[in-house]
């Protein structure tokens, strides 16, 4: 059942066989954008931020030097490392001075599992596995918490960008195919300068019970907008909703003004 390698995980063959955790949260964000994004009508724009991330990700995994080779972006004309990816490095150096880190780094790289979520087919793509434990690697901004505009609220950085989600799903998926309910943990570091901060973050159990409560009531749905069963919603503010708006009528100023009060 099983054909997944690390060359067609991200296939569009595989993106629409599967539900992964990022296209779960991308449709949680917007679901309109989400199938654009499976149907290859959309790609999500690689920032700065993202492509450091990816750098140290793929340090982690043993692929730097095939990464280098398909992101020529990050060296200047001179064929030097830009200053944000030198960064990057000194990243990479911290962490390997702590063991802790390096030890919960040192698990099998980019295990691949597939299973089924509410009937669901899923896949993951874990870090570094342990028979013990599950362990993702993040590289961050900072751990401040973030403004999250649809909840009003503002949240810790692991519950903005969803990683109590991905970890539900990790563990969900991996107890399917071991038998075994494993701790989730994040390997998280700052790009921070001139210190990155990294912390070891094991998501209590009670968080990843919920998050699955989560994803068990909504996969369902979104299998069915993949499927074309359910017309998907359109958020309204992002990229992609922006770039295919029609307008159908006039708005009011005053209403435009008690959408931004709330901000
Ligand atoms: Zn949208």
């Amino acid at each position: 059942m099983n054909n997944i390698t690390s060359e067609n995980y991200f296939s569009s063959e595989n993106n629409l066989k599967y539900m992964g955790s990022s296209q779960f949260k991308a449709f949680q964000k917007c679901e309109a954008a989400a199938l654009a994004e499976i149907n290859e009508e959309y790609v999500r724009p690689m920032s700065d931020a993202l492509l450091i991330g990816s750098f140290v990700d793929a340090y982690f995994e043993g692929t730097l030097d095939s990464f280098k080779e398909n992101h020529p972006e990050v060296f200047t004309q001179k064929g030097t490392l830009k200053s944000q990816y030198q960064h990057a490095e000194y990243i990479i150096q911290r962490v390997e001075r702590d063991p802790k880190f390096m030890l919960y780094m040192s698990g099998e790289k980019q295990k691949i599992f597939t299973g089924k979520i509410s009937g669901v087919p899923f896949k993951i793509k874990v870090d570094s596995y342990h028979p013990e434990c599950i362990v993702d690697l993040k590289c961050i901004k900072d751990f401040k918490s973030k403004w999250n505009d649809s909840k009003g609220i503002k949240e810790n950085f692991a519950f903005y960008w969803g990683y109590h989600i991905q970890g539900a799903i990790y563990r969900e998926i991996v107890r399917q195919n071991t038998g075994n309910t494993l701790n989730f943990l994040l390997a998280a570091v700052t790009k921070e300068k001139p210190e990155p901060d990294f912390d070891l973050i094991n998501v209590d159990e009670n968080i990843l019970d919920e998050a699955l409560d989560e994803v068990k009531s909504l996969a369902p749905r979104f299998q069915k907008i993949k499927n074309g069963e359910i017309i998907p919603q359109r958020c309204g503010k992002c990229p992609w909703c922006r770039r295919t708006k029609v307008l159908s009528k006039t708005v009011n100023l005053s209403d435009l003004c008690e959408v931004y009060e709330v901000e």
